[in-house]
């Protein structure tokens, strides 16, 4: 029986939303269940009716954990899904984390606009509810990478690592013969932490995302710019606030600190992780060694903690978190958010962005509007909770850190087929990104290469 795929988010230009309808006669599996973020046009995607019946959907199989591939999730269950979801153990236990933080963002959201009546609708109701978020965990099945499974009668599928945070897989479908395979999110090649995509030997139908389609990540080592900053940090006698994104990348910055460290690169200064979110995540990824680098699964063997260093404090709630307003540096903050939109880290920037000894590392992509971007672009004042802060802090950025492969990542993945896949769909990139992504892989690959559009259906 012939199978087809429709794109139902994260394709033509847009970033977030990843859905993928695959069908073989009146059976449906959903490949990411992903939430559309960002500008509100997108966002008020999330509240249109769903794009698929839920109830006739056999199952859903997540890629990875990131809530533009998961966080629709909850609101599917609400709408009557009731199938299995499929993902890997790393990628369920994050998602333990994730998803009811999601929900509890979406009832905080609600609350405001009845008490502020900023919305249309009376009284606005959340996208979905932590019970909703409770019910979507429930209906996981995690699987190991590599092991076959049935998502619905017809289809076989697995996970391979795709090293882009933990828990991430490149998913595999067979279907009436034909090999569709998908790569969620790319991750990239020698970085601390995370392993090396696994190259994929053969596919008729290939999705690739494009996200960095058209970039090239910088060359220079994402270490540096940090030891810069402590070093700062130290002979200013300031603190050094990172923003950061509560999963992947403040497991990095905790890593490399520890290792900067313990190579005796920088000084050993009191850390602090500001966010009951990274929190937990740090204990996820301490809690799968199995998916980490080589190099570091030794080290966690042998019994080293390799997310905390030595000086390291826990800030797990709001007390914790406004004791440090009455504690002087030299020391380090790292909080979310990473783009310095919401989150503790605001309190910290609110009362430290006026001191001179004050260093600020960006450890990311800062968005356009955002207040990172702001900072990273060198206001010399900002808008923050209510009040305008002057500018007096040094703001440092790290622009090589990225869970996404670059352009020349993406090839090389690429090039670990043993044939050119019959077709190769290009999602998940702004249309720059993705046409850049698609005519590289004309010239160099010699494949043929289209960029997926919303809503466009393909056959198998
Ligand atoms: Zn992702």
């Amino acid at each position: 029986m012939s199978a087809t795929l429709t794109f139902l988010g994260g394709a033509g230009g847009t970033v977030t939303g990843s859905k993928h309808l695959l069908e073989t006669g009146a059976r449906r599996v959903l490949l990411d269940c992903g939430l559309f973020q960002g500008l509100k046009e997108l966002r008020e995607r999330n509240w249109a009716p769903p794009p698929v019946e839920p109830r006739t959907l056999g199952a859903v199989i997540l890629s990875h954990a990131h809530i533009d591939h998961s966080g629709y999730l909850p609101r599917l269950c609400r709408d009557g899904f009731s199938g299995p979801v499929y993902c890997t153990p790393g990628t369920h236990d994050l998602l333990k984390v994730m998803l009811p933080d999601a929900a509890h963002l979406q009832e905080e959201e609600a609350a405001f606009a009845n008490r502020h009546r900023t919305s249309r609708h009376e009284p606005a109701l959340p996208l979905y509810t932590t019970e909703d978020a409770e019910r979507a965990l429930g209906r996981v099945k995690r699987v190991d990478f590599g092991r076959r499974f049935t998502p619905t009668r017809g289809v076989e599928a697995w996970f391979t690592p795709s090293g882009h945070i933990l828990g991430a897989g490149l998913v595999t479908c067979v279907v009436g013969g034909r090999r569709l395979v998908f790569s969620g999110d790319l991750g990239r090649y020698g970085v601390p932490i995370m392993v090396d995509p696994e190259p994929v030997a053969e596919a008729d139908v290939l999705v690739v995302e494009s996200t960095y389609g058209n970039r090239v990540h910088p060359p220079d080592d994402p270490t540096e710019r940090l030891i810069a900053a402590v070093r700062r940090a130290m002979d200013r006698k300031g603190w050094l606030l990172i923003p950061a994104f509560a999963v992947g990348r403040s497991q990095e910055i905790l890593y490399d600190l520890r290792r900067l460290e313990a190579d005796g690169r920088i000084p050993s200064l009191p850390v602090y992780l500001d966010s009951p979110m990274a929190i937990q995540a740090t204990v996820v990824y301490a809690g799968h060694p199995e998916e980490h680098d080589p190099e570091l699964r030794r080290a966690m063997t042998d019994g080293e903690r390799p997310f905390a260093p030595r000086r390291f404090h826990l800030s797990q709630t709001v007390e914790d978190s406004k004791r440090l307003n009455d504690v002087s540096g030299p020391g380090i903050i790292v909080a979310g958010s990473g783009m310095a939109t919401g989150g503790r880290i605001l309190h910290h920037l609110k009362r430290l962005l006026p001191d001179s000894h004050t260093t600020v590392l960006f450890v990311g992509y800062q968005a356009a509007g955002t207040r990172g971007r702001l900072l990273k672009d060198g206001a010399a004042e900002i808008r923050m909770l209510g009040v305008t802060v002057p500018v007096k802090a040094e703001i440092m950025v790290s622009d090589a850190y990225s869970a996404h492969a670059d352009r020349e990542e993406i090839l090389r993945w690429l090039g670990g087929f043993k044939r050119p896949p019959g077709i190769t769909y290009i999602v998940h990139g702004e249309a720059d990104a993705a046409e850049g992504l698609r005519d590289a892989i004309a010239t160099r690959l010699g494949w043929h290469a289209v960029v997926a559009q919303d809503g466009q259906r393909v056959t198998l």
